[in-house]
């Protein structure tokens, strides 16, 4: 029995990277779900990939930043299918690499307004649904870059930071209304993104993972898995947490 028969997800940022296994994965497990993100071939993609597992998904184009997209993102879910059972929040971007004295001021604010207060945004609107249904589970992709500093990522790491509080603030106030939120924090996971790592940086994969004590990159399915699990019913004694699913680095 597939355990997420009847229920609806939305994951932004579903058409690549993490999102993309996130949506895969709720569709195995039975769930409708809707795929978001600005580029309508890749929503579609990932859309048709669900379709051809024998799932049911919809693609939105939507860009998480601004406010107006995501309550239209929302209003069209609930006209569809009447309720949101769970939300994945992975949309995001890496913001320019450099010391914090190089960051182009207008890098800050795109990073900002994506990573921190799309989050903000999109559980603006969810929660407001769940509120209506008196259940839901929300899971933010924050970052182990938002448990400390990193050099040359000073925004992101801030955002990612930021996702991380968000998290555990809505969690205390929804508690009590049968909504949990909680955060992930991946480190290096096999996507789009960290491809643009390797190729900015320069630094090579076996470099890279030679400072992972797992001694892999990490498979987007790796923080798949555990996003799906954090809303099934084994969890409902979880919210406000924040997991680190990083190979063992953030250990150190
Ligand atoms: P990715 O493949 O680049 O995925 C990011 C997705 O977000 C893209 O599909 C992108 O598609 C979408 N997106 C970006 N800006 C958006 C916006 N304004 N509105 C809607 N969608 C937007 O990278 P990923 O690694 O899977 O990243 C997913 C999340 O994991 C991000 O939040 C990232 O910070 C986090 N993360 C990744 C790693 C890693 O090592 N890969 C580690 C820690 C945390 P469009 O541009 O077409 O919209």
């Amino acid at each position: 029995m597939k355990p997420f028969v009847g229920r609806v997800v939305l994951v932004t940022g579903g058409g690549s990277g993490i999102g993309r296994a996130t949506s895969l994965a709720f569709a195995k497990k039975g769930a409708k779900v809707i795929v978001a993100g600005r580029t309508r071939e890749k929503i579609v993609e990932t859309q048709e990939m669900i379709g051809n597992l024998g799932g049911e998904a919809i693609a939105i184009q939507a860009d998480v930043s601004v406010g107006e997209q995501v309550k239209k993102m929302m209003r069209t879910i609930v006209d569809r299918f009447g309720r949101l059972d769970f939300a994945c929040n992975a949309a995001g971007i890496g913001g320019k690499l450099a010391p914090t004295a190089d960051i182009p001021e207008d890098d800050f604010d795109l990073t900002l307004a994506i990573n921190l207060k799309g989050v903000w945004l999109c559980m603006k609107y969810q929660i407001r649904q769940m509120l209506k249904q008196g259940s839901g589970v929300i899971v933010n992709i924050s970052s182990i870059n938002g448990l400390g500093g990193t050099p040359n990522a000073a925004v992101y790491s801030a955002s990612k930071s930021g996702v991380i509080s968000l998290t555990q603030s809505a969690a205390l106030e929804y508690a009590h209304s049968n909504i949990r939120i909680n955060a992930v924090c991946p480190g290096a996971i096999r996507t789009p993104m960290l491809e643009r790592v390797f190729n900015e940086t320069g630094i090579t994969q076996s470099r890279y993972e030679s400072q992972i004590p797992i001694k892999r990159i990490g498979d987007p399915n790796d923080i798949a898995n555990s996003v799906t699990w954090l809303c099934s019913d084994e969890a409902s004694y979880i919210t406000g947490h924040v997991m680190v699913i990083d190979g063992g680095v953030a250990a150190r």
